[in-house]
C-alpha cells in the first residue's frame, strides 16, 4: 500500500519536520493555508479517525497533549491556533492517514 505520509515517516519522501516523538511526527503542510500550517501525523498508519479503534487508545489520548506541546514549540501559545481533523471524503480528507492540521495566522477563510 502506498501512502504519502508513511513515506515521509520512513524518510523516503522529504518534508520539513518540526517535531517528533515515538507516536507523532509534525511537518509543514506542502500547501499551507495559513502563515503557520503544520500536520501532526500518527506514526502508525490509521486511515482516518473513523478507522481508529481501541487499539489506538494511547495514540488518541496523546493527541491533544501533543497539539499543546507542538503549539508551544512553534511559539503559538499566546497568538493562538486552530486544529482540524478531516474525516472522510465529505469532510474533504485527501490523505488517508490520520493527521491533525494545526494552523495559525492569516488562516484561509474557507477552512
Ligand atoms: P486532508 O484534506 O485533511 O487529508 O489534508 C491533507 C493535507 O496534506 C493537505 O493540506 C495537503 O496540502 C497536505 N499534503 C499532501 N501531500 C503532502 C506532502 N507530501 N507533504 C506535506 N503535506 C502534504
Ligand atoms: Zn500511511
Amino acid at each position: 500500500m502506498s501512502c504519502i505520509f508513511c513515506s515521509i515517516i520512513a524518510k523516503e519522501l522529504p518534508a520539513q519536520i518540526r517535531w517528533e516523538d515515538s507516536q507523532w511526527i509534525v511537518f509543514d503542510d506542502i500547501t499551507p493555508k495559513a502563515s503557520t500550517h503544520v500536520l501532526l501525523v500518527s506514526k502508525v498508519h490509521v486511515g482516518s479517525l473513523a478507522q481508529a479503534t481501541s487499539e489506538h487508545a494511547a495514540l488518541l489520548q496523546s493527541a491533544i497533549p501533543t497539539v499543546k506541546i507542538v503549539a508551544a514549540t512553534l511559539g503559538l501559545e499566546e497568538a493562538g491556533y486552530k486544529t482540524l481533523i478531516n474525516t472522510g471524503r465529505a469532510a474533504g480528507q485527501l490523505v488517508d492517514h490520520l493527521h491533525i492540521h494545526l494552523l495559525s495566522g492569516a488562516i484561509q477563510s474557507s477552512l
